[in-house]
């Protein structure tokens, strides 16, 4: 069994110590005012009431993956959650999502979902699962490093806008390494497809497109990457070709 703990970032290790050490000052710093104890328990409901909405629509207007429904996406999913040693199989819904390419973990009482839009499975069906794979994997990689879960601990520490976009890029990352690991198949498909679309994903220069990214880098490009929670696609593609 591959020991995925040496995938995960320098980085992320680093941003989740400092976020963990201002949450805990700031949870005490809470929990000793009356106020303080009230504000967390709204935040709390406010947070469990938005998640419990999503998953209530979702269960009504997705279709939830199943041996019996979208099997070979269920059995990708079964077989890789083996690998990660996941004690459970997230619950997987397909969701019509507008020919938005994309794919999302979320987390309700203690159970984890994926969902994954359909543009997505469209292009598994028509094309071939390689680029899919990736994108599933990368997922999975989010539940095995229980990314949501640990979200709690940190949630004040989140509020310091440029620690918390640099603690998520670190852990997106670190899900892109062992999802090139997980998923046997060329990673940059994956990050082709979210860049370029189901159409035109192949037909992409991707050395012209890091050359050219490269030469547009200046103070914007750098201010729009830092602000943001997910690295720039051209980063992810980069990292991906270096390490492959
Ligand atoms: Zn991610």
């Amino acid at each position: 069994m591959y020991d995925f703990d040496q995938l995960v970032e320098t980085k992320e290790k680093i941003y989740f110590g400092i976020m963990l050490i201002i949450s805990i000052l700031l949870y005490t710093a809470l929990f000793i005012s009356i106020v303080g104890i009230g504000y967390l328990l709204a935040g709390a409901l406010a947070i469990y009431c938005s998640n419990g909405l999503y998953i209530g629509y979702l269960k009504q207007n997705a279709v939830k993956v199943s041996k019996n429904q979208f099997g070979d996406i269920y059995a990708i999913v079964e077989n890789y959650s083996k690998q990660l040693q996941l004690k459970k199989i997230p619950e997987i819904y397909v969701l019509q999502s507008g020919g938005v390419l994309n794919a999302m973990v979320c987390r309700f009482r203690y159970r984890n979902f994926m969902i994954i839009f359909s543009n997505v499975l469209e292009l598994a069906y028509e094309q071939g699962e390689e680029a899919v794979k990736f994108i599933v994997a990368h997922e999975l990689a989010h539940i095995k490093r229980k990314h949501l879960s640990k979200r709690v601990f940190v949630l004040p520490g989140m509020l310091i806008p440029f620690l918390s976009s640099a603690y998520s890029r670190s852990c997106e990352f670190t899900c892109d390494n062992i999802a090139a690991r997980l998923a046997s198949v060329e990673p940059t498909k994956g990050l082709l497809l979210l860049l370029a679309g189901q159409k035109l994903y192949n037909k992409v220069d991707t050395n012209e497109f890091l050359s050219e990214s490269k030469k547009e880098k200046d103070f914007w490009t750098w201010f729009a990457e830092i602000i943001s929670s997910h690295p720039s696609l051209s980063s992810r593609l980069a990292k991906r070709i270096a390490s492959h």
